[in-house]
């Protein structure tokens, strides 16, 4: 059990005529995908300072702490329950896709799924692996955002099956900004941005926040790592007010 689970049930009370009423907090629901294995690292503090702030603004929070759950990243037959719809050759897509209309998928995509199906914004908070995700998120995209469920034929980019939703890509990485520029030797980071948010997000129709990086975490001072932490709650004040960047490839590539 991830200590991060914070979905917290609505607080009720009675009223004098009997009637059960529900006081649901007015905020937005928030699914977190986190991929770091230790609570205490940069990565899992801006995790707590996420769940404390948007918590704190009456958002129903919850949190997917991918490593703690032991996330299975593999796109795997296992992923199918019962029969295949073609057992002669597999073909995961075609198969997911099946699975999914018949109810067929695995509990643990199925739990994922209602968790995206219910949020409004989905925060990826990770570190920075080899220019992207680390695997186990890359697995999870893999196997929670399946067809028929995420898109379909002709339901991609702005007509996506997600377009009620927003997302943000928090990420930490090992070396400094100049490095992801145009002129660095890492190019800009941007480039990086591209899979991430126009491949996955924008391809399911999610709507994209602009990322927030805080980078090289491990090499600056303990001040400069106050001030990151200090600009993401602050920054977390207002997310709902930012605009949807506009996900074209100019963004990216200009
Ligand atoms: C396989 C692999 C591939 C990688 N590929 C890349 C790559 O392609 N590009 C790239 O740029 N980097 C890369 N890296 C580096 C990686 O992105 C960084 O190591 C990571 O982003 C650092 O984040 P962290 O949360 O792990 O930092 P941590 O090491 O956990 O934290 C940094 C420091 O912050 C401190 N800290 C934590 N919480 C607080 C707090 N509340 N207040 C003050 N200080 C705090 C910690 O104690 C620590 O001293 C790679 C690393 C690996 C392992």
């Amino acid at each position: 059990m991830s200590p991060y689970s914070t979905n917290c049930s609505a607080p009720a009370s009675w009223i004098p005529n009997g009637l059960l009423v529900f006081f649901l907090p007015p905020g937005k629901k928030v699914l977190i995908v986190y991929a770091h294995q230790e609570p205490k690292s940069f990565n899992g503090s801006l995790l707590k300072i996420a769940v404390e702030e948007l918590t704190k603004q009456g958002c129903s929070v919850t949190v997917s702490d991918l490593y703690a759950m032991q996330f299975e990243p593999r796109a795997t037959r296992n992923d199918i329950v019962g029969h295949l719809h073609n057992s002669e050759a597999f073909n995961y897509g075609v198969e997911t896709w099946e699975a999914y209309k018949r109810g067929c998928l695995s509990k643990d995509l199925v739990e994922e799924q209602k968790k995206v199906r219910e949020a409004d914004l989905l925060i990826f908070q990770f570190p920075l692996f080899w220019f992207n995700m680390p695997a186990i998120l890359k697995g999870w995209m893999d196997r929670v955002l399946v067809r028929g469920f995420a898109y379909d034929l002709s339901k991609i980019y702005d007509g996506g099956l997600l377009q009620d939703k927003l997302s943000l890509f928090s990420f930490t990485t090992g070396v400094s900004q100049e490095i992801y520029s145009k002129e660095g030797i890492g190019g800009d980071i941007r480039y990086v941005l591209w899979p991430m948010q126009h491949g996955i997000m924008h391809f399911c129709g999610v709507k994209v926040l602009e990322p927030h990086i805080c980078y090289a975490p491990e090499n600056v001072s303990e001040e400069k790592r106050k001030e990151m932490l200090a600009a993401w709650t602050q920054r977390l004040k207002t997310l709902w007010k930012e605009e949807p960047i506009n996900c074209s490839p100019e963004w990216y590539f200009k």
